[in-house]
């Protein structure tokens, strides 16, 4: 297993992509802010099936977290992060300094519409997206790559970026990765260190209500009806419920009498310090 190469700057990052282009390689970029587990290593090793060589950028990028959100406290964990992702195979880690993100006098900001503003995670966190697509166009242009894989995981995010994608005519295909999660269902996230034992404990009845949920949606079960009771029950269970709502997959348009195509139930609930989210797929 050869130890993965780190590239700290955008011109050594730029070299490195020139080279692989004049050798015919196609590459993968796979975005994350470090403290990896195995739902990240599980999106390298997707990246790996579309692309010859993968990048994994490991950048806390402060400008998605609002004053007050844990950006300082961050698990940042980058040699252990490294190991892993040479055992995973990757080639390469970009790994810059915030300086060289956002040098003094930087001033742009990319700001959208559509399913940034979907009433979800914006609602609670309403400068988060402008962060996300600022730094992830940013990603693309810098590192060039082919494809571009984003979990599932944060479902909201990964519609933005098809849409940003899109709007900006980006040459990068995105694919989006199933969530990985632990046997008793929670879903794998760097945030699940803050979780006390007490906490773990109850953190899988998050997924356990979205599972039950979708499944009695798929029944016909009304959808108010099933909210309302969800939302009841996560409460009782100690959660701080955000929101949890169904949308339609594609878009994340309110789900309406005509709606039609593939849904998705969403929840963000805190437990404790720790804000948690999950999200499942509804076939009607
Ligand atoms: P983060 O480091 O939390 O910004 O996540 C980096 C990427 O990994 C994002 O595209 C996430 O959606 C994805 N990701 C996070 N947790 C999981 C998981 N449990 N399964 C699959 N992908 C995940």
């Amino acid at each position: 297993m050869g130890a993965v190469k780190v590239l700290e700057s955008v011109a050594a990052l730029r070299v490195q992509r020139a080279a692989w282009r004049v050798a015919g390689e196609r590459v993968a970029l796979v975005p994350t802010m470090g403290a990896l587990h195995q739902g990240h290593i599980s999106l390298v090793q997707l990246a790996r099936l579309h692309a010859t060589r993968v990048v994994v950028s490991i950048f806390v990028n402060p400008t998605q977290f609002a004053p007050g959100e844990d950006f300082a406290a961050y698990p940042r964990t980058f040699e252990g992060d490294c190991a892993m992702l040479a055992a995973a195979g990757a080639d390469a880690v970009f790994h810059p300094g915030v300086e060289m993100i956002y040098p003094d006098g930087f001033a742009t900001s990319v700001e959208m519409r559509g399913p940034a503003v979907a009433g979800l995670e914006d609602l609670v966190r309403p400068t988060h997206f402008a962060g996300v697509a600022t730094i992830v166009a940013k990603l693309l242009i810098q590192a060039a790559p082919d494809v571009a894989v984003f979990g599932e995981k944060d479902f909201q995010q990964l519609a933005v970026i098809r849409r940003l994608v899109l709007d900006l005519d980006l040459p990068v295909e995105i694919i989006g990765a199933p969530t990985l999660r632990d046997p008793d269902g929670l879903a794998l996230s760097s945030r699940n260190a803050y979780l006390s034992e007490a906490e773990r404990a109850i953190a899988p009845r998050l997924h356990a209500c979205l599972a039950r949920v979708a499944d009695d949606l798929q029944k016909g079960g009304s959808a108010k009806r099933l909210l309302d009771e969800a939302r009841a029950e996560m409460t009782a269970a100690g959660f701080a419920v955000d929101y949890l709502e169904l949308r339609q997959a594609r878009d994340l348009a309110p789900v309406t009498q005509k709606s039609a195509g593939p849904m998705r139930l969403l929840v963000a609930a805190k437990l404790g310090r720790t804000r948690l989210i999950d999200n499942v797929a509804v076939d009607l």
